[in-house]
């Protein structure tokens, strides 16, 4: 294996490694887009229902990095889909390994959460492991061709990061509220916060959460200065307003194409790759609840154009002052993690009895009764507890921690808040799919995101996985 022999010849050698031989260490990297959009006639998902792509407003992608310090490899993947099934990102990754000796460890592979793409989900359309789609086979093959293309194309390279702000497109979705009207969940209760609140309703209280207005981005160039690719990472959900049947990469595409603009690389060669990875938006989204009057209406793709234009050119005010080094120290550790599924309660299960009787329209409380009651009584045939992964990645002085779950906000800012490297930033939806991850604190509010068939792990899972992520961040902090 590449990374062992290296390792193991670095040791033996180590005490005449000179200092001038670590000076004349290089940083490689590759990058490309591998075009995913699926046939008209699949089903996009994203809603609550299940409907077939007829138009392609524009084409999905999955832009894949590759980096080489001399020792390790590692290959970041961010695809425009809702979620990356683990089944599929495990095949992607086999597939990788089998022809470049990247381990899987060292392999991250997310998904933006588009809501206009097509469902990489095999016929059972639950998350433990179910059989890869063709769509699914299809994707896995064009991550793993497309990491091969962007390790045909490793040059010498430099890397540094940077840090930007838009306070302006990120808004925390769940709101305390007064009225019990607008607070009762399909389980026959009544939550604490509701999710997507009416706007401007007079019952709002205040937002349960905080938001992340950061944008962290590493720029990575060729040594000559000619851009070879830019990751950025920002936590909004996406932002939506599509044709009804378009395929479309929502505002993370728009933010590639501005971005290549803005840094003038559009006639570069290889393709300059920009990218925009979704960080902690599980409770974020881009809608303002308590509007002035008189706002702006927006047409189709509008919105989504103008929020990708605002993130594209705070990532380029700041790119300017990008510092950049040669050679920086790469790692990576993946660990599983199991957690224990939820159970629907007693109480539960004889609402949802009572609710499946009535005629089609009809509800007790809530009008997705029937939606969750389908939902939830696909845990029967399912396992007790799920595998997931988690990851972290090294490079330089910037950490990476990636996590299966579209995760609450709050999770990222504790994990850049405790993280020993200089940088940090979390990929949500990345390696696996497992529904949303709030905190234990924000279950005890209810609303959307913690209703068993939209979460679906124990309760403290955030808490399990925050410490093992910060444990995985300290050995490969201290790992020189
Ligand atoms: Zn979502």
């Amino acid at each position: 294996m590449y990374v062992r022999t290296t390792i193991a010849l670095m040791f033996v050698f180590g005490c005449i490694f000179s200092a001038s031989a670590q000076d004349n260490r290089q940083l490689k990297a590759g990058a490309v887009a591998a075009n995913i959009t699926p046939p008209l006639g699949s089903s996009i998902i994203g809603g609550f229902r299940p409907i077939p792509a007829t138009h392609v407003h524009d084409d999905l992608f999955a832009r894949c990095i590759v980096l080489d310090d001399g020792s390790t490899r590692i290959a970041i993947v961010v695809a425009d889909i809702l979620g990356i099934p683990r089944e599929i990102a495990d095949l992607a990754k086999e597939q990788i390994s089998k022809h470049t000796e990247i381990p899987p460890s060292h392999v991250l592979i997310s998904a933006t959460h588009t809501h206009s793409a097509a469902t990489p989900r095999g016929p059972q359309a639950v998350f433990w492991p179910d059989k890869v789609s063709e769509y699914g086979r299809f994707l896995a093959q064009r991550i793993s061709d497309g990491v091969r293309r962007a390790l045909n194309q490793l040059e010498p390279a430099k890397i540094g990061w940077g840090v930007a702000e838009e306070p302006n497109e990120v808004f925390n979705r769940r709101w305390h509220a007064g009225d019990a009207g607008i607070l009762a969940n399909p389980f026959g209760g009544v939550d604490r916060v509701r999710m997507n609140p009416p706007r401007n309703h007079s019952s709002l209280d205040a937002p349960a959460g905080p938001t992340d207005p950061e944008i962290c981005f590493l720029s990575i160039q060729a040594t000559n200065g000619r851009p070879i690719a830019l990751l950025a990472n920002y936590s909004l959900h996406y932002v939506g307003g599509v044709n009804t049947g378009d395929i479309s990469a929502d505002y993370f595409g728009y933010f590639s194409q501005y971005l290549k603009q803005k840094i003038e690389a559009a006639e570069v060669e290889p393709e300059f790759i920009g990218i925009l990875s979704n960080g902690t938006s599980g409770d974020i989204n881009n809608i303002n609840f308590q509007p002035k009057p008189g706002g702006k209406r927006y047409g189709r793709y509008e919105k989504m154009q103008e929020v990708a234009l605002n993130v594209a050119t705070k990532v380029h005010q700041a790119y300017a002052d990008v510092k950049y080094e040669d050679w920086v120290q790469l790692g990576a550790l993946q660990k599983d993690i199991e957690l224990k599924l939820r159970q629907p309660s007693e109480a539960m299960r004889n609402h949802f009895d009572q609710a499946l009787k009535l005629p089609e329209g009809k509800f007790l409380s809530h009008p997705m009764e029937k939606i969750y009651a389908s939902r939830i009584a696909k845990l029967k045939g399912g396992p007790e507890s799920i595998k997931a992964s988690l990851q972290v990645i090294r490079i330089g002085d910037t950490g990476i921690s990636a996590i299966p779950f579209e995760t609450f906000v709050e999770i990222g800012l504790h994990l850049k808040a405790e993280s020993p490297f200089k940088k940090s930033f979390t990929i949500e939806l990345a390696n696996g799919w497992y529904g949303y991850l709030p905190t234990p604190e924000q279950h005890r509010f209810g609303g959307y995101e913690t209703w068993l068939g939209t979460n679906w792990v124990q309760i403290d899972a955030s808490n399990r996985i925050t410490a093992e992520l910060l444990q995985m961040y300290h050995a490969l902090h201290k790992n020189k």
